[in-house]
């Protein structure tokens, strides 16, 4: 088991340095977030005993059980988040990619004052318009950033966007493009509270052209855990 998953994890490594040289980036600016939703925390731990240190997780019960197995790893909410649910995350993860509402915001600011701690996040975006799935519209960017500044435990350090399944991976292109388009656009103007550097953008579908347009964090799951 643990040799087949570090063949998959050099094989991905491979795929990642070839995007990043493709679009002249280094390899090193981009971190892989393992997804072990679908995986025990054996499994996972095995995944941080390979070096894969940062790990992602899209539910709340899952999440506090790995960290418990895991307490070294640097953990990531990528899911849908209750707002009943943000003190099991706020101060238990490096990073929450999966900021999709004002109410979110604003529930995960008063767990950050209450903690006294500034809460890492991205905005996540619903860029393609699917109907059944979370994110701002991009329309929506603008407001929020000019609002966020009222939120003082907050810090805004990107974007996060998940491409629709599609046949050929090709169609995701103008997704991350635009994602990344946006980034270059916004990080041009000074907001309270905001540090646009983290694209978080790419799964195992689709990482190698998200990479292309410009990622710096991929959320990888079933190309290393089948
Ligand atoms: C499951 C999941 C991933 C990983 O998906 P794979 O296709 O298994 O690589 C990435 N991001 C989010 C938000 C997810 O829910």
């Amino acid at each position: 088991m643990t040799n087949e998953l570090e063949i998959r994890i050099n094989n991905i490594k491979k795929r990642i340095e070839q995007a990043a040289l493709k679009a002249k980036r280094k390899t090193s600016d981009i971190t892989i977030v393992a997804v072990t939703k679908t995986v025990d925390a054996d499994t996972a731990l095995a995944a941080f005993n390979l070096g894969l240190n940062n790990l992602g997780e899209n539910r709340v019960q899952e999440l506090k059980n790995k960290i418990q197995h895991i307490p070294g790893a640097y953990w990531h909410m990528i899911g849908r988040l209750q707002t009943n649910k943000v003190k099991d995350v706020v101060g238990q993860v490096r990073l929450i990619h999966s900021l999709d509402r004002w109410n979110l915001a604003e529930a995960i600011n008063k767990r950050g004052v209450q903690l006294g701690i500034e809460v890492p996040v991205l905005m996540e975006l619903n860029i393609a318009g699917e109907e059944q799935k979370a994110g701002f519209h991009p329309d929506d960017v603008q407001h929020f950033l000019d609002s966020v500044g009222q939120l003082k435990s907050i810090r805004v350090y990107g974007f996060m966007t998940v491409a629709p399944q599609v046949k050929n991976v090709e169609e995701t292109r103008p997704v991350f493009r635009e994602l990344s388009w946006l980034q270059d656009k916004f990080k041009s103007k000074i907001y309270s509270n905001v540090d646009l550097k983290y694209l978080s953008m790419g799964m195992t579908q689709d990482f190698d052209v998200a990479i292309e347009e410009g990622a710096n964090i991929v959320r990888i799951g079933s190309a290393f855990f089948g």
